[in-house]
């Protein structure tokens, strides 16, 4: 059995014990995982820190930069094994594998490279009233040994987005990948170590969350802050982890986003961009459109279209071709989102589509697949319009007016990503501005220029990253101020 080690201070370590690695298409355990316990994280943070210290403290940004070119040279190179990683864990199609997960990687390495070479620092002339004049400039230091916490739905892709930045700055890492998939980012190591990455300066832990690694990683008392993507809750349980040591948190948390679809939208363009933001990876991205409104002039058009291509989605194994969804992640996810989908009908919610799990013959029965499922005739108020699923599934809800669509889109908790679907382009921006996201994409979905800033409002996050905007999280300035 495939073993999958921690990764510290330059080594593959075993843990205390081991967890199983499983393939949710059909049940199977893939490998061994060895979970470290606190010494093993303790040491981890030790190695950041006496990297931090030693020789990789004194490289310049273009030298890093240039380490990160090398990684992403290096991704390219074992690309293929990535995407089997990748789908051995998460069960998504190896198409999507390899034109977002593992192609994202390397665009995050590179796209972070070419950030950091070319950032600066606005300085200040200072004119004092008395005549005398001071130059202000500010110099940026890493943050320190940063804790990297991320989840499992893209694993590598929300990996790299983090490490891209930090590495480029200067830092060095402690990473927990998710107990669910643990591949990507222990192959990711012996990337490392090949393209000359000093011992210590990118470390892999692995567990789970409470009193496991996750735990142990965020009340080290000497990390320097903690960038995580994952849940609400479990955010808010690092802030607390963290708070006695007022350590730095970047947060990129759920979403329970909207879609605003206006009668005069370009339907083809726009049944296929909702279709996309709903099954997307099986709706297990924190960006998946959970929430269509449709002006009643276009309703039944948009219901129609949305319900043949929920049909069409083709389930199945992720290396064959017609394969467009995969399953959900774990057992317990599947329970989760079975959970919703009992709470809807319980809400009155005609199930246009899907609703239940399929049955796709008998390896497959063993995985953790759901059917891409729509409902209509829930209310605004009802638990699965308020709270994140995670899945392959939307409610479909009609409005009248601009300022009706605006105010049921922005009527919840969460402040991810929105999407209006219209023609009328002043339309389109005056609607986007008014989103109450981070995110708000007109005519399109999950469109990214890495230089631009991500992140969320309320329960979906805290901070911005992407480009310059990493690197406001990844360092500290000092400011020096010369009397001339
Ligand atoms: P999760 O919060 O359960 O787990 C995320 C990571 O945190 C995992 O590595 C987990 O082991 C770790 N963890 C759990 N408890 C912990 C604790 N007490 N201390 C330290 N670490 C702990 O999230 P998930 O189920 O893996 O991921 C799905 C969630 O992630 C969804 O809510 C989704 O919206 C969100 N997400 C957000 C973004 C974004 O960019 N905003 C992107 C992807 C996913």
């Amino acid at each position: 059995m495939r073993q999958i080690r921690n990764y510290v201070d330059g080594q593959f370590v075993d843990g205390i014990s081991t967890f199983d690695d499983i393939n949710p298409v059909d049940g199977r355990v893939v490998a061994q995982v060895h979970e470290a316990d606190a010494a093993l994280v303790d040491r981890a943070v030790r190695s950041a820190r006496r990297a931090l210290n030693g020789a990789w403290g004194s490289t310049t940004v273009l030298e890093r930069c240039e380490l990160l070119r090398r990684i992403a040279d290096r991704v390219e190179e074992r690309f293929d094994e990535l995407v089997d990683a990748e789908v051995a864990d998460t069960g998504k199609t190896v198409r999507q594998a390899k034109a977002l997960d593992v192609a994202r990687a390397v665009a995050n390495f590179r796209s972070f490279a070419d950030t950091a070479a070319s950032s600066s620092q606005k300085s200040f002339m200072t004119d004092l009233a008395d005549g005398r004049q001071a130059l202000n400039y500010a110099v940026r230091k890493p943050l320190g040994v940063v804790a990297v916490i991320v989840p499992w739905n893209l694993p590598l892709l929300l990996l790299t987005w983090k490490l891209g930045p930090a590495l480029a700055s200067g830092n060095t890492v402690v990473v927990k990948p998710s107990e669910e998939t643990p591949g990507s980012a222990t192959l990711l190591a012996e990337i490392m170590q090949e393209a000359g990455l000093p011992a210590g300066v990118y470390n892999v832990v692995h567990g789970f969350g409470a009193n496991s690694a996750g735990e142990f990683l965020t009340t080290h008392p000497d990390i320097d802050g903690v960038t995580f993507t994952g849940s609400t809750a479990t955010g808010s349980g690092i802030m607390r982890a963290v708070a006695d040591r007022v350590r730095p948190v970047s947060f990129e948390l759920g979403g329970k986003n909207a879609a605003i679809v206006f009668d005069d939208a370009d339907l083809e363009l726009t049944l296929d961009g909702l279709s996309r933001s709903i099954f997307t990876n099986t709706g297990q991205v924190c960006l998946c459109t959970e929430r269509v409104y449709v002006q009643r002039g276009i309703y039944d058009k948009v219901v129609e279209g949305l319900v043949s291509r929920a049909q069409a989605q083709r389930l199945g194994k992720p290396d064959d071709p017609d394969t467009t969804m995969g399953p959900l992640i774990s057992a317990a996810h599947r329970r989760k989102v079975l959970g919703y989908f009992e709470a809807a009908k319980e809400a009155g919610a005609e199930v246009l589509t899907g609703g239940g799990i399929p049955s796709l013959g008998a390896e497959l029965d063993a995985g953790f697949w759901v059917e891409p499922t729509l409902w209509a005739g829930l209310d605004q108020q009802s638990t699965p319009v308020r709270e994140e699923i995670f899945g392959p599934v939307a409610a479909l809800i009609p409005f009248d007016s601009e300022e009706e669509a605006i105010a049921l889109a922005n009527d919840t908790e969460y402040g991810l990503a929105a999407a209006v679907w219209t023609t009328d382009i002043t339309r389109g921006h005056r609607v986007a501005q008014r989103m109450n996201v981070g995110i708000a994409w007109v005519n399109t979905w999950f469109l990214r220029d890495l230089r631009s800033p991500f992140g969320g409002m309320g329960l979906s996050g805290i901070g911005r990253e992407g480009g310059e905007y990493s690197l406001e999280f990844y360092t500290e300035s000092t400011n020096v101020c010369v009397q001339l």
